[in-house]
């Protein structure tokens, strides 16, 4: 974009008489005093760093979110007012490992307990593949959401009708089973009769065994993600977790032709987590990623630690998101698939956040996703504290 005042007035800096330059700054403070007026209106906080993540803009929104002023914020890293977000990687020059935009939820309690949605996106001098020069952050307040989540949730004439659903859900699970063990029995008869009999017989077993399967995968994930069941805790490790479930879906990667590549140290600190959830979320991150790469890719499964959190890290190099999509994952029924679900995010949120973790998905169209999920070292669950009730600042953990 080069039709700008300011480039117009770069242009011609050395033909303008000095009189005029006066005229001529004074329109420029008034359209930069537009901009910053834009900015403090608007209700999504909006933060602007350099490249090595300290404050050069805040807006009112912004400073209210995080509980600073601008003079005492300038200069400062963001990672001051938010923490345990693990900025470096972020805002890292080489975007080597995670490129492209973030969103991320997190909680906070200082100023007030609240849930924050934030999305980073580097800034580019000319939007090209050069290191950024910065971040744009920009926070929404989703408490709102969350609690009505949480209330609605919980309210009685919901849990009712849920109760019915999962129950009519579950009612289903037994004739398709029986359905299923039939159509396999048909199968078998069928594949003892002479070719010319079998004609279109046999294709037509198989679609119906495939539409049966659906069906009860799309039952099993309804009722996961209604009947929520509270994690049964128990101290684990991530590895062995992680190669079970690879092992699991090992044929179904080795058709797509997916390259898997694994590295979590030995050494990795231990969770406590339920081990049957944390699978499934590890089966719904895979299998996108999986379903991701359509012509073979390479999976990558990483893993290390801050001092509070284990970080698992599942990166795939397929399709990508736009940041419409992005902005929908965890939405229920959300999917761009023909057979999908739309339900496996959201129970990846669930699940993390029952164990009281965070995630966080960066992607670019084409330049495949990388999803990363933070649970809370076991060794240092003791020093979590609870949110400050009056809006004191929380002491860092
Ligand atoms: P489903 O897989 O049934 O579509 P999910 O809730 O698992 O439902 O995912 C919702 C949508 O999010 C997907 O349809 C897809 O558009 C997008 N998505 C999730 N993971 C990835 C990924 N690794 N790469 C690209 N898109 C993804
Ligand atoms: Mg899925």
């Amino acid at each position: 974009m080069k039709h700008g005042f300011l480039d117009r007035l770069i242009d011609r800096l050395g033909k303008i008489d000095p009189g005029s330059l006066q005229s001529h700054f004074l329109r420029l403070a008034r359209e930069k005093g537009l901009l910053e007026t834009i900015f403090h209106s608007m209700q999504e906080g909006l933060v602007i760093s350099d490249r090595n993540g300290r404050i050069e803009f805040a807006n009112r929104s912004a400073e209210r979110l995080l509980g600073f002023t601008m003079p005492e914020a300038r200069g400062h890293h963001v990672g001051r007012y938010l923490r345990d977000i693990g900025w470096d990687a972020l805002l890292a020059t080489d975007a080597g490992e995670c490129p492209g935009a973030t969103n991320r939820e997190v909680e906070v309690s200082y100023p007030e307990h609240r849930f924050l949605s934030f999305y980073v996106m580097p800034l580019r001098p000319d939007g090209g593949g050069e290191a950024p020069s910065g971040a744009v952050l920009i926070l929404r307040d989703v408490t709102r959401e969350r609690q009505n989540e949480v209330q609605s949730i919980e309210s009685e004439r919901l849990r009712a009708v849920t109760l019915l659903a999962a129950g009519v859900a579950h009612e289903i699970g037994n004739p398709l089973n029986s359905l299923h063990i039939h159509l396999q029995l048909i199968r078998r008869s069928v594949n003892a009769l002479s070719e010319s009999q079998r004609e279109g017989l046999s294709e037509s077993v198989e679609i119906a065994l495939r539409e049966v399967e659906r069906l009860d995968r799309i039952i099993s994930e309804f009722l996961q993600a209604v009947r929520p069941v509270k994690p049964s805790l128990e101290s684990a490790e991530l590895g062995p977790l992680v190669s079970e479930t690879l092992e699991f879906l090992r044929p179904e990667l080795a058709d797509r032709r997916v390259l898997v590549e694994l590295e979590i140290p030995a050494d990795l600190p231990t969770v406590r987590l339920d081990r049957g959830q944390i699978r499934q979320m590890l089966f719904n991150l895979i299998k996108n990623a999986m379903e991701a790469m359509t012509s073979g890719g390479v999976l990558r499964i990483t893993a290390g630690a801050t001092d509070r959190l284990v970080r698992l890290a599942i990166r795939d190099t397929g399709v990508g998101m736009t940041a419409e999509q992005l902005g929908r994952v965890f939405e229920p029924y959300y999917t761009t698939k023909r057979e999908g679900s739309g339900l496996g995010m959201m129970i990846v949120q669930r699940i993390v956040r029952d164990h009281g973790g965070e995630i966080e998905i960066h992607s670019e169209p084409g330049g495949g996703t990388c999803v990363t999920i933070y649970l809370p070292r076991e060794d240092r669950l003791v020093r979590l504290l609870p949110p400050a009730v009056d809006g004191a600042p929380r002491e860092a953990t």
